[in-house]
């Protein structure tokens, strides 16, 4: 069929809002922009489509937060991720080593965590949270309402409002109709760049099917069974068990890997679905089908013949459908494979990433991720937080998980507040200034000494 096309007549859009920094998106990159540029004296907005926020660590039921250090006894991520498990741990929240454990080659302690994917490391005790998806819709709520924050939910960010290559705030849809909210600094946090393009940003994105990142996913949650059961039975009888997850691979017609929750009774059962496209609205109905579908066969399989699920039931299914990937804005600093492998170092690191392996496999000790790197070329007044941040595949693939996006969307969001004090766009913010902050605010930058920088 041709494409065809109709015009929208225009028409007058209230200003329901206006603030210092809007954020678009409520995920681990855009709550923690928004908490940051709060905390850090922003008069701050937050929209987001969903009624909760979190993003694919709520509601995609992505409930593990991994590697936040790298088997050494050094915690590479701290920040505002150490925040959330600081919230969740007092209510039960959260099942992760205590950080004095970090590192430890206790054999008490290594063999109880070596169950848990992520959780050792060559024998040492690395540091790896699982976090309950209802109880931190509760603690991210809690954090926006201390930091004074305008949050905006079931709203959906459809367009930036750019003027001259400056974006200066956003139309969002909602129950109210078309509205919009005004700001000095822009944040697209959705996780797919939604702005990128109304916001006139230069973007690069789209299927690699060779990478982790192109896979969707509707992840699901079963409840009522026994994982230190299923552990056992893995353990006792490897080939048996490797030969029954073939099996239900083969019944459900895709791989499904059930993984643990702070809970011993509940999983959750991650799953990578190729050759959809998450920017595509009809492959995304598409994968909510087929994997229904899949998820009830793999899950029958399951109940029936894999010791630790006899009694199960399927608990839930994510509100929010599991896309890696996304819209990658082309930003001042484009992180590529090769600076990754290669332990490229930058002047204005705002975070680094353990890697996954012992240090001294690699070159580079940690990977570092600059500031650079959520500032779009050309464009002013946006900023970028979580994975659509400047890279290409293969980094992004490696550097957009959730401890990854919350430590960018920190950044983002303490740049957004200088930028606003200062009266500068994002991109003429002094590095220094923020890396200053940020090792303030608990953000580990090894090998950066505060610069203490005046005026
Ligand atoms: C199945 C799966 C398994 C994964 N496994 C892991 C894992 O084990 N550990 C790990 O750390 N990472 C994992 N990841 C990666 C990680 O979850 C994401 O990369 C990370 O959550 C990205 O954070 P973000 O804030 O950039 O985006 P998101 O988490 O996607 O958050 C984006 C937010 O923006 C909102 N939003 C989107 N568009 C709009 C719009 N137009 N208007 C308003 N709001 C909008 C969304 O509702 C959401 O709240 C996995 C991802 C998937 C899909």
């Amino acid at each position: 069929m041709v494409d065809k096309y109709i015009t929208e007549p225009p028409q007058d859009i209230k200003v329901l809002t206006e603030a210092e920094v809007v954020v678009v998106g409520g995920g681990p990159g855009g709550h923690s922009a928004a908490v940051a540029a709060a905390r850090n004296g922003a008069k701050t907005v937050l929209v987001e489509r969903y009624g909760h926020l979190g993003g694919m660590a709520t509601g995609g039921i992505v409930i593990q937060i991994p590697h936040m250090s790298d088997g050494s006894e050094e915690q590479q991520i701290a920040g505002l991720t150490q925040e959330w498990i600081d919230r969740l741990d007092p209510i039960g929240g959260v099942l992760v080593p205590r950080r004095s454990e970090i590192g430890s080659t206790d054999e008490k302690l290594v063999s109880y965590w070596r169950r848990f994917m992520g959780n050792t490391n060559k024998g040492r005790i690395e540091y790896t949270a699982w976090v309950d998806p209802e109880l931190l819709k509760c603690v991210l709520n809690d954090m926006v309402e201390e930091a004074g924050i305008k949050l905006l939910l079931h709203s959906w960010g459809t367009r930036a409002i750019a003027e001259d290559g400056v974006v200066k705030g956003v139309i969002f849809e909602s129950k109210s109709g078309r509205q919009a909210v005004m700001g000095k600094v822009i944040i697209d946090g959705t996780g797919d760049g939604d702005l990128l393009p109304s916001a006139g940003a230069e973007w690069e994105g789209g299927f690699d099917p060779s990478l982790r990142s192109s896979m969707l996913a509707l992840v699901f949650r079963i409840g009522n069974c026994d994982y230190q059961k299923y552990c056992d039975f893995r353990e006792n009888d490897p080939d048996k068990a490797q030969s029954l997850m073939s099996k239900m691979t083969e019944v459900a017609g895709t791989r499904l890997l059930p993984l643990p929750s702070p809970r011993n009774d509940v999983m959750w059962v991650n799953n990578w679905i190729p050759n959809l496209d998450n920017l595509n609205v009809e492959h995304l109905t598409e994968l909510e089908v087929s994997m229904r579908r899949m998820m009830r066969k793999g899950f029958d399989f399951m109940k029936k013949n894999i010791p630790g699920f006899e009694n199960s039931f399927i608990l839930d299914t994510a509100s929010q459908t599991g896309t890696r990937g996304g819209r990658r804005v082309i930003g001042e600093t484009r992180i590529s494979d090769e600076d990754i492998k290669g332990g490229k170092q930058y002047q204005d690191t705002i975070a680094v990433i353990p890697r996954m392996g012992p240090p001294q496999e690699s070159p580079g000790k940690y990977v570092n991720i600059p500031y650079r790197c959520l500032v779009p070329v050309k464009t002013e007044g946006l900023l970028v937080a979580g994975r659509s941040f400047s890279s290409d595949g293969a980094a992004n693939n490696m550097a957009n998980l959730i401890p990854h996006c919350i430590a960018m969307g920190q950044a983002a969001g303490v740049a957004a507040a200088i930028a606003v004090k200062e009266g500068i766009q994002p991109r003429q913010v002094d590095y220094r200034k923020l890396q200053e902050k940020l090792l303030d605010q608990d953000v580990p930058l090894p090998g950066i000494e505060p610069a203490k920088v005046t005026s």
